[in-house]
Order: structure tokens, then sequence, then C-alpha cells
């Protein structure tokens, strides 16, 4: 870090201490939910953002890291809706452990558990393609109590993961039994 970096990182702590915008150091009564900038400069900064993600996007780069991203498809993997920027591989591994695990610190671990569920959905064997339908299942869902633990977590088909919402995996099995039961009757 140049000194001249080191200044402004210093000048941005300070007026982050005393409850200033840390861009301009005026007071940001006026934009209460943002915690570091005041409405003007918070608008300027996400504008900044928005420019340089869209820019990523054009040239094949990851949103997050700017290295070339080499999934073939870029799918949210919850939803399973196109993702509005795209993202590269160790990134969606980041994402998803920021999400699922609080910290983007875990996304090895999560990496290396597709790995050894060889790159099946845990309930139904289907092939999981990251960027596509590989998406995280708490086993136990958050709404039961569930931890947001690596021991509570598996790699899931994003349209299993969808139905199986926030039932818990014996729920879900009954549920799927009750559809198969009652296609024999028809
Ligand atoms: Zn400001
Ligand atoms: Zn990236």
């Amino acid at each position: 870090m140049s000194r001249y970096q080191n200044v402004i990182l210093k000048g941005r702590e300070k007026a982050f201490n005393k409850g200033l915008c840390i861009d301009c150091w005026k007071d940001k009564e006026s934009n209460r939910k943002e915690k570091q900038r005041c409405l003007s400069c918070s608008t300027n900064y996400n504008n900044k953002l928005k420019n340089k993600f869209a820019e990523r996007n054009k040239e094949n780069q990851c949103w997050a890291c700017g290295n070339k991203s080499t999934l073939k498809n870029n799918l949210n993997f919850f939803s399973g809706k196109k993702r509005k920027w795209l993202v590269c591989e160790k990134c969606f591994f980041k994402e998803a452990s920021k999400k699922h695990l609080g910290t983007q610190k875990k996304w090895q671990e999560l990496k290396n558990l597709l790995e050894i569920q060889k790159n099946k959905c845990y309930i139904s064997g289907r092939k999981l393609i990251i960027g596509k339908n590989a998406s995280i299942d708490h086993i136990n869902p958050r709404s039961l109590g569930g931890k947001d633990s690596i021991e509570n977590i598996a790699w899931c088909d994003t349209q299993i993961n969808l139905i199986k919402n926030k039932l818990s995996l014996k729920e879900f099995y009954k549920l799927c039994e009750e559809v198969v039961s009652n296609k024999k009757i028809l």
C-alpha cells in the first residue's frame, strides 16, 4: 500500500469513528441506513461499483474478483434464475459459503464437499453442475433449528431444493411417497 493510500485510509477511519461520511467528511445524518456514506456519496459509490461490474460482465470476468469466468451457465444457485453478473468458480463457492456458513472463508470446505458427493445431488443423485443446478441445502432446515454448519449442509439439485424448501428430510421423503402412491391410484 502506498503512503498516499495509507493516509486516505486513516482519514476514512477517523471520519467513520466520528460518525461522518467517509468520502466527504460531512454529516451523514440524512442517510441513516448507510453506515459509512452520506446520501450523495453512497449514490456515487454505488454507481461506480455498478459500472465496474457491468464492465467486467462485458469482458466475461467475474464481478467480484475480475478473473475470467469459466462457468458456462451462470444461474443463481438458489433461485435457478439467470444471474445479473458473471461469477468465477472460486467466487461462486465464496458466495455460497458466505450465504450458508456466514463467512466466505469456508469456501474450500464447500468445494471439497461437492467432490465428496461426487458432484451428485445428495437426495436425487442428479449430476450437479455449478452455475447451473448446484445449490446448497440445509439438511435440517434453519426454520426447524438447523445450524449453519458444514455438517448440516449438502449439495442439492436446485429443483429438488426448491421443493424440499422448509421440510426435514423425513418429511420430504414422505411427500415424495405421497406423490408416487397417488400416481398409482390414477
Ligand atoms: Zn459524503
Ligand atoms: Zn471471482
